[in-house]
């Protein structure tokens, strides 16, 4: 196993994040106006790691929930599309969400994941969340469909594949404080 990223870097860029993140929603008018708070939505399982230490680096006021995706068993990368199966426990209706990831790869997860939450009871669509931004410890270049972007990116990676922080090869490894790749 080879370290990619180690453990300081990867606190170093979350508090960098945070900072960021701090920043953009404190000049938005709805969070100097109101009480509201900005929801993170960490993607399980992958996203908690990241989701666990950015929120402890966060100074806006933040609630928190939860969404699972399907995910790609073992190594398989392309053909199968993401479904959402696990909803988030709150309504989401007029919320401002932070959606929170392991890795931005192909983008088909975290553009899943916004549809779902902006069109779930497609064609009504009355339920519509405030805003939607977008935050991954980890993005490979160059392979996003639909021109994918995440708004907070950690750190960039090359095209291989990681295990660590979040991250699992067959379900292992997602455990380790750093970001190797498996050899
Ligand atoms: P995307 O849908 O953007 O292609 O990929 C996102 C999901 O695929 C991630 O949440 C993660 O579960 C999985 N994934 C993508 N690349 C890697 C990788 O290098 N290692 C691991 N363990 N999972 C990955
Ligand atoms: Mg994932």
């Amino acid at each position: 196993m080879r370290i990619l990223v180690d453990k300081k870097h990867i606190q170093n860029r979350i508090g960098d994040v945070a900072w960021e993140i701090d920043r953009h929603y404190n000049k938005q008018d709805w969070y100097k106006n109101t009480k509201e708070p900005v929801i993170v939505l960490g993607v399980l399982s992958g996203g908690m790691f990241f989701m666990a230490d950015l929120v402890r680096q966060l100074s806006i006021r933040t609630e928190m929930d939860f969404i699972r995706v399907s995910t790609y068993p073992g190594k398989a990368t392309t053909a199968q599309k993401p479904r959402i199966i696990v909803e988030p426990t709150k309504l989401l209706h007029n919320a401002h969400i932070l959606i929170v990831d392991d890795i931005l790869d192909t983008g088909k997860t975290l553009g899943c994941v916004k549809e779902h939450l902006l069109y779930p009871h497609f064609p009504i669509v009355q339920f519509r969340p405030a805003s939607i931004q977008t935050a991954v410890l980890l993005c490979k270049p160059g392979k996003a469909v639909n021109n994918m972007t995440a708004d907070f990116v950690c750190c960039g990676i090359e095209d291989e594949w990681v295990v660590g922080y979040g991250l699992d090869y067959n379900g292992r490894y997602r455990n380790l404080p750093y970001v190797a790749v498996l050899e």
